[in-house]
């Protein structure tokens, strides 16, 4: 049996007629940028997350440089990130005009933690940008009691934890805005690029309403200097489809991940230096975007993998600053960001696997890890 890292043709296959009754009636309305399918999805996506609106923009990455500007964020300022996060964060924060400043994560959250914030804060830090990373929220309570204490905007990298809850409060839902990607992939994706900024904050709201659209107040009137950074018709109405079934996904994506740690914690693998994400508990309830395992024996296990035709993959091979274009953010040591970098990899998990393809990746990702870690 061969498992595919991800297959999206599946997730269309599974309702393929009402993809096309929805792109048909975009076409039939003949209004392919804005118009009430954007407005639709944008009241429908900002319930859901608990917040007071949401702005479709054209991508995740946009979301966050929107949300940071809105906010006052830019030049002169510093911003407080994960060194293990994905490109796209520190981009978005450069984009500002702001310098990131990277941090290490918790090892077994992997996620950022008020004390490492802590650590990094200076006279020129003006924000927080903790990131949900791989579908678990991070330590919310405490980033945002030091933000407030030290009066910073705090704004959710969500990209990848469409709801995620902790608390009782889901992602987007906790700062003063959120970013999110609609793309592909996300447990929330779109047929293509897309992205929302979530707020409870209109002057926020209403600051990303301005930038995406040429900072235009109305027809030809532009306020500030914007630019084009808008929500397709189309995906906002496929999105809103998707939407519909985020919370029935995101159940099977538990499922399938209660199943892969009940059948590698049998075999004793934590004391054999494996960490495995965190479950669900009472506080904290994962959407589980990644499922992802660390070992120093990741080449050996993925390799045993692959002759059992599971595709794998590694979420991220490195920390931002030991990419040639960021080297220059890496001001200080990150530890756990760097053996991280050396230990994590990623193995099927989507909604769409069957119960056989679940059983065996478990079974093969348990006895690779076994055989090479004892
Ligand atoms: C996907 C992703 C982004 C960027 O989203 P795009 O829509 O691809 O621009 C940002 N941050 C994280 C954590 C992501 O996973």
């Amino acid at each position: 049996m061969t498992v595919p890292f991800l297959d999206l043709r599946r997730r269309i296959a599974s309702r393929e007629e009402e993809h096309d009754l929805r792109i048909a009636e975009v076409i039939e309305a003949g209004v392919f940028v804005g118009g009430p399918w954007v407005e639709r999805f944008e009241d429908g996506f900002a319930s859901y997350c608990g917040a007071a609106g949401a702005v479709g923009v054209a991508s995740g990455t946009d979301a966050l440089t929107l949300a940071l500007t809105a906010a006052g964020v830019g030049r002169g300022d510093e911003v407080i990130t994960p060194g293990n996060t994905c490109v796209p964060t520190v981009a978005a924060v450069e984009a500002t005009g702001a310098t990131p400043v990277l941090v290490d994560p918790d090892r077994s959250t992997r996620t950022l933690t008020a004390d490492s914030v802590a650590s990094a804060l200076g006279p020129a830090t003006r924000a927080i940008v903790p990131v949900h990373l791989y579908g678990h929220c991070a330590d919310m309570p405490g980033i945002l009691a030091l933000g407030r204490e030290h009066e910073l905007i705090v704004v959710e990298d969500a990209a990848q934890a469409h709801g995620a809850t902790l608390g009782g409060l889901r992602a987007g839902g906790f700062g003063d805005a959120a970013a999110f990607s609609f793309y592909p992939t996300k447990n929330l994706g779109g047929l293509g690029d897309g992205g929302a900024v979530v707020s409870t904050r209109q002057d926020i709201l209403e600051g990303v309403r301005l930038l995406r659209n040429y900072g235009e107040r109305e027809r030809y009137l532009s306020v500030v200097s914007g630019r084009n950074s808008r929500l397709d018709t189309i995906q906002a109405a496929i999105l809103s489809l998707r939407l519909e079934k985020l919370d029935e996904d995101n159940n099977r994506r538990r499922a399938i991940a209660s199943y892969y740690l009940e059948a590698l914690d049998r075999w004793g693998l934590s004391d054999h230096g494996v960490s495995l994400p965190q479950p669900v508990t009472e506080s904290a309830c994962p959407v589980y975007h990644l499922f992802v395992v660390t070992t120093e024996a990741r080449e050996t296990v993925r390799e045993s993998l692959k002759k059992d035709g599971i595709e794998s993959l590694v979420h991220y091979p490195r920390a931002i600053h030991q990419h040639p274009a960021y080297a220059r953010l890496g001001r200080q040591p990150l530890p756990v960001s760097e053996s991280l970098a050396e230990s994590v990899f990623s193995i099927p998990l989507y909604p769409e696997l069957s119960d056989a393809e679940v059983e065996h990746v478990a079974e093969a990702v348990s006895s690779a890890l076994a055989s090479a870690c004892r």
